[in-house]
């Protein structure tokens, strides 16, 4: 919260809380690391880096996110499922930051709102899996854990989990960071210049109409007001843009989270917006234990398996002076349970008056595997969450403030369905994610333009 005397003074410095303290709860999808002493160096090095991003950014975020759950505001939160170090090109940057603002400006068009832009990138390298192990044939291995921990390749050597990489994820995040925070203060956003961030598909794709019209209606409205008051409006040349990454890896977290000159307690400064995953999220866990301690604003993501009481005291625990802008909990059921089992989440949190933001991630519920053995999710069931998300929302009088979006600026074929209704047979021409199936280009402006549609209903 930006109350000053809120940022000076808490109300209540969480007890008996450090940045270490997360050591003495079961700590779920951590590697083991065969060397103590190295991870310890790594730790030690880490701390003594320069920050990613500042607690000023960090509360001018909260406030941000307060706003959204006002209503005020819709937060668009998406990239990739994992970063690789391989892919932290110009290209592949900038094409993702391009999509974004695409959406954004798809998103403040057609909701009326100002939207609170948040990648999933700069430090988005630690993955949960399901098996601590991957057997092929006789083989068995530690599992791949995302490039922050280990290699993909299937071998001895790259599986051994190197604290060495943490070091590199932070390097990568840096120079991320610093190629969106130029592009952007360079001028890259700026609403009379959009054809900087057109990507060169729109030409050609069943969308480029309505997308086209709509932006020739932004220049021209833009005009009329410099018109109306004579000069550039500034305010238009550039936009916010935060970072969120799963908190997964509690050592790398850990070292980034530090004490700032002026403020009270801690902050992570190596994003904006952590968020802790479904797999991780249990109240008695390291991860809970250590987001309590945090001032960033937090997210949980919050599956199907979650009661009412249980959702009830993780706010307890997370949120538990009811500050606004600190909590969002994003819900992830899929299609075919969202229905059944949001509402009672919906209930329980209104009953208590508890302050959150509701935020659908419409990918995690709906994943699935083709018969070709491709990790794949149908456009139309994640159409099909968010719209069934908002209804639920209206049906319970609460308010969906926000997406969660696995996306990629790049012409990949992971996702099926869509405007050009991708098949199962062209997966196999450009599927490319090491992890989870993302939205190209072009579903995910789709995404932007439905979620339009369901919001003026
Ligand atoms: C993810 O966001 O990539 C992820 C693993 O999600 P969840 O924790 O919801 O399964
Ligand atoms: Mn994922």
């Amino acid at each position: 919260m930006n109350r000053p005397d809120r940022n000076l003074q808490p109300v209540n410095l969480p007890s008996e809380w450090h940045p270490g303290s997360w050591r003495s709860r079961p700590a779920l999808q951590m590697p083991v690391y065969p060397d103590a002493d190295a991870l310890a160096e790594v730790q030690e090095e880490l701390r003594g880096l320069p920050p990613l991003v500042t607690s000023w950014e960090i509360l001018a975020l909260k406030q941000q996110l307060a706003e959204a759950q006002e209503g005020k505001r819709f937060l668009l939160q998406g990239g990739d499922c994992a970063e690789t170090f391989a892919e932290c090109t110009s290209d592949i940057i900038s094409n993702r930051l391009k999509v974004l603002l695409q959406m954004s400006l798809v998103l403040v068009h057609g909701m009326k709102l100002p939207v609170v832009r948040v990648g999933r990138f700069a430090g988005q390298y630690a993955k949960p899996r399901s098996a601590d192990m991957e057997t092929r044939g006789e083989v068995s291995l530690p599992s791949y854990r995302g490039d922050i921990v280990n290699r993909p390749e299937f071998t001895a050597q790259a599986r051994v989990p190197d604290p060495r990489r943490m070091v590199k994820a932070y390097a990568r995040s840096a120079m991320t960071m610093n190629f969106v925070r130029s592009l952007i203060d360079g001028g890259f956003a700026d609403l009379h210049h959009p054809e900087y961030w057109g990507l060169g598909w729109v030409k050609q794709s069943p969308l480029a109409g309505d997308y086209q019209k709509m932006v020739a209606g932004i220049g021209d409205a833009v005009r009329f007001m410099e018109t109306l008051v004579g000069t550039q409006i500034h305010d238009l040349k550039r936009v916010d843009f935060y970072t969120s990454h799963e908190a997964l890896l509690l050592p790398y977290e850990e070292a980034q989270t530090r004490q700032v000159p002026r403020q009270w307690g801690w902050f992570n400064l190596s994003t904006h917006f952590p968020w802790v995953g479904m797999r991780t999220a249990a109240l008695d866990g390291a991860h809970a234990e250590y987001f309590r301690g945090i001032r960033n604003p937090i997210a949980v993501k919050v599956g199907p398996s979650v009661t009412p009481d249980q959702l009830l005291r993780l706010i307890d625990l997370l949120n538990p002076d009811d500050e606004p802008g600190r909590l969002g909990l994003i819900h992830r059921m899929g299609a075919a349970q969202v229905a059944d089992k949001l509402p009672a989440l919906l209930d329980a949190v209104k009953r208590e008056g508890r302050r959150v933001l509701w935020i659908c991630d419409a990918m995690h519920g709906n994943t699935e595997s083709t018969s070709n053995g491709y990790k794949t999710r149908r456009f139309d069931n994640i159409r099909s969450e968010i719209e069934q998300s908002f209804d639920i929302h209206a049906a319970a009088g609460t308010r969906l403030g926000g997406v969660h979006l696995e996306l990629t600026g790049e012409d990949v074929t992971e996702c099926t369905g869509g405007a050009r209704d991708l098949t199962e047979v062209d997966l196999e021409r450009a599927y490319r994610s090491t992890v989870d199936p993302r939205l190209n280009y072009e579903q995910a402006l789709e995404t932007a333009m439905l979620i339009v549609r369901k919001h003026a209903q």
